[in-house]
């Protein structure tokens, strides 16, 4: 095929065998989400690329070198979303949601563009489910989303595979005066860093922080560390949180080097971490960013959120064997008609049976071959059950329903008690 044909590298089709997981994904998440009185917020895909720049930061990798930005006909600047903070941001200043103080918990899902190497885990078009909070300052927010996560953990299954690091920023005031004693520290020792880290220096030195350089990491062991530039207000807040997520028991570890790659953030940052999928382990990832809207040209307001990865947290779900059993089979009932008669009474029992059922997942495939046909495509669909539909049954209102799984024989059932008959012997999820 043309490449003009494929789809762009890094950015996936997801077929109709994945998409089971993905919606039980999604599903398990939005369920939570709302149990926790979060509301979803939907923006658009595409932004003014100065949002992005004024809010992620210019010094930062995604400005710099990952964003699809395009001018479009008038000549402006727009470009994908790379993250949904931003969008965000600007979502709730626009309609003026949280300018009176107003608490917002909002939740949104879907697509990001990152122009990035593709690899496993990380690809150009990727999706993240994320969640924003508004207007609560205290740590026990910040508890209430790692307690979410926990919980989100613990009902897919994957609570071990999983370890939290966190760390506290500061306010950006104390942060200003780590960043300059760590530049001091770090210019004394400029020929020994990497060349990435030197570049860093100049313009975003926290980021050397998380250099993969050994080098660099041996320098960095004598540098001077973040927790001893805290000042009180974000140390008690640190120590708020820990006191929290202790009470719940969630184990955590504390991760100094911890810095996100984004400019906004401040106090808590955390991750969830898995040595599962290789280089790829963050799969949710988050923190507060008090100063971001006021720095937005809004009032100011504490902030706190996070973003997580779905295709990797899908990743994870199969490679830990968590995908649930139930997810394979996408039929319950499959109804097998035979003749112009049958097939006209087939489709009208059949929607009787959906009004009577309406969780009942039936396919009805009137019309298409010989029996024999129609019955394996009926077996090879997953479905427990087959109903058939012919001429005989037909004149005595009755289908045949034969158990495709092994379950006993097959019976006659008249039309009208058959919706009460498949009521007890499909369980619906
Ligand atoms: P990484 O360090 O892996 O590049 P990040 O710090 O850039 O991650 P965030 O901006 O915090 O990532 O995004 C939150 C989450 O979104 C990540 O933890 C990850 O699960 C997911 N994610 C980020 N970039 C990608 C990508 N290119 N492909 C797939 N998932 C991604
Ligand atoms: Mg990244």
């Amino acid at each position: 095929m043309s490449k003009s044909l494929q789809a762009i590298r890094g950015m996936n089709d997801i077929l109709p065998e994945q998409t089971p997981l993905w919606r039980y994904f999604e599903g398990t998440v939005a369920r939570l989400l709302d149990n926790y009185g979060y509301r979803q917020i939907r923006m658009p895909i595409v932004e003014f690329t100065e949002l992005f720049k004024r809010s992620i930061g210019e010094v930062t990798d995604i400005v710099e070198k990952e964003m699809y930005t395009f001018d479009d006909r008038n000549g402006d600047s727009l470009t994908l979303r790379p993250e949904g903070t931003a969008a965000c941001v600007r979502a709730v200043l626009e309609h003026g949601i949280t300018g009176g103080g107003q608490v917002q918990k909002l939740w949104y899902v879907g697509p990001m563009f990152r122009h990035e190497r593709p690899q496993k885990g990380r690809y150009r078009q990727f999706h993240q489910i994320g969640l924003e909070v508004f207007n609560l300052e205290g740590p026990d927010i910040d508890a209430e989303l790692i307690v979410m996560t926990w919980r989100l953990w613990g009902e897919l299954g994957l609570r071990d595979a999983v370890k939290l690091e966190l760390n506290s920023l500061g306010t950006s005031e104390s942060r200003g005066r780590y960043r300059e004693a760590l530049v001091e520290f770090l210019s004394a020792h400029i020929d020994k860093l990497d060349e990435d880290s030197q570049r860093r220096l100049k313009t975003n030195p926290l980021r050397v922080l998380d250099t993969k350089n050994a080098e660099t990491q041996a320098i960095l062991v004598d540098a001077p560390k973040m927790a001893d530039y805290l000042d009180g207000e974000s140390r008690a807040h640190f120590e708020g949180l820990k006191a929290r997520l202790d009470a719940v028991g969630i184990p955590y570890v504390i991760n100094p080097k911890l810095v996100r790659g984004l400019d906004y953030y401040s106090k808590t940052v955390f991750e969830w971490v898995t040595d599962k999928l290789g280089a790829q382990g963050t799969v949710c990832a988050g923190g507060r960013y008090d100063g971001l809207v006021e720095q937005m040209g809004g009032k100011p307001t504490p902030g706190v959120g996070f973003a997580m990865g779905i295709e990797r947290l899908v990743l994870m779900l199969e490679a830990l064997d968590k995908v649930p059993e139930e997810l394979s089979r996408q039929v319950d009932v499959y109804l097998c008609a035979f003749g112009e008669a049958a097939e006209l009474a087939a489709l009208a029992l059949s929607e009787r049976i959906r009004d009577q059922l309406p969780n009942l997942r039936l396919q009805i495939n009137a019309g298409a071959g010989s029996f024999k046909s129609q019955f394996k495509k009926a077996d090879k669909s997953g479905a427990l059950y087959a109903l058939i539909l012919g001429d005989d049954e037909l004149a005595q209102q009755v289908v045949g329903f034969k158990p495709l799984r092994g379950q006993g024989e097959q019976q006659s059932i008249a039309w009208d008690a058959l919706a009460a008959h498949l009521a007890t012997c499909v369980v619906q999820g």
